[in-house]
């Protein structure tokens, strides 16, 4: 009776989990509303929001610089948990960014007191829904490591599964937050990481609620591909950037999942949401010791992150809220 009805319940859970997946895998992409498509969140099947017309603007919501507000809600708590599923090895992992200084150094630039508070990431306030601003706000709360438990390859609906196998349980379940999934270098996300992307974010109901998450891998697999230097501000050797790598990924992944958490609130009529409308756009730049590049200081260290997409005066890719405004 017990082992039945536990068999019973995997079943149910593993069943919940396939249909979650296959709602995220199946759906294509579809036009939109106004003629506008709809973001992928880098992912070419991710799982699309029905399109709603634009409610009436109570104000909140302010359109006409290069970007569009199709309905959907954005994160507005201040400051946006955001939660880590630290996936593979980052002891001792194979290449020498798979370390505890990238977690202690990466946890930390996601504090308040860094990115969290800084006049960078209030370039996002100027997103919103018929309820409130962004709050330009964000903070890390609490982290797992996850050891292998999916192997060292899996597509998008093992990563949702793997979401699934932490929220709720050793990670509080939280559809204000946003959750990133970091692998170490040994890691192939097979739907296209290090090929056609470098992250990605989505959403999927988990337990009920809406969860939102983004697969970031070490860029050190890519450096070609996915790290604007090989050595970076933060690098504890020459050619160690991934951790530096991963904060450019992070930064773009995390602004996305806050003004567009639902794939139905902010994006262009490309599909373009606001960090891919500056991607690898970084601004003018600084110097550091090491000769690694940056364009951002706070939370005591220097950062090389690229420019957001400030939805005021017009639109335009800025490295502060306000500041001027720069092509590449
Ligand atoms: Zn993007």
């Amino acid at each position: 009776m017990t082992a039945s009805l536990g068999k019973m319940k995997f079943f149910l859970v593993l069943l919940f989990i396939v249909l979650a997946a296959n709602f995220l895998a199946a759906q294509g992409l579809r036009p939109g509303a106004n003629g506008d498509t709809t973001p992928t969140g880098h992912v070419p099947d991710a799982a699309v929001g029905t399109l709603m017309a634009a409610p009436p603007n109570n104000g909140t919501v302010v359109q006409g610089n290069g970007i569009n507000y199709h309905g959907g809600p954005v994160l507005n708590a201040s400051p946006v948990p955001i939660y880590i599923i630290w996936y593979g090895n980052w002891t001792n992992g194979p290449k020498p960014s798979d370390s505890q200084a990238t977690v202690n150094l990466l946890e930390g630039f996601l504090g308040s007191n860094s990115l969290g508070g800084s006049s960078y990431e209030a370039i996002n306030t100027t997103y919103g829904d018929n309820t409130s601003n962004v709050s330009g706000h964000l903070n890390f709360t609490a982290h797992v490591f996850d050891n292998y438990s999916a192997g060292k390859k899996f597509g998008d609906r093992t990563l949702t599964s793997i979401v699934a196998s932490h929220v709720g349980h050793d990670l509080p379940s939280d559809a204000t937050g946003v959750y990133l999934v970091l692998t170490s270098s040994d890691v192939n996300e097979t739907s296209g990481f290090c090929r056609t992307y470098c992250g990605f974010h989505t959403h999927a109901t988990i337990n009920g609620a809406d969860i939102k998450y983004a697969f970031i891998g070490n860029v050190d697999k890519c450096q070609s591909g996915c790290e604007i230097q090989s050595t970076g501000p933060n690098s504890p050797a020459p050619g160690v950037g991934g951790a530096d790598g991963m904060s450019n990924v992070i930064t773009h992944e995390t602004e996305e999942a806050i003004t567009d958490p639902d794939l139905n609130a902010w994006f262009d009529a490309s599909g373009n949401e606001d960090a891919d409308k500056c991607n690898f756009k970084f601004g003018p730049t600084q110097t550091a010791s090491n000769g690694a590049k940056f364009n951002q200081t706070f939370g005591g260290h220097n950062w090389m992150i690229q420019m957001e997409w400030e939805n005021s005066r017009g639109g335009g890719c800025d490295q502060t809220l306000g500041g001027p405004f720069f092509t590449n």
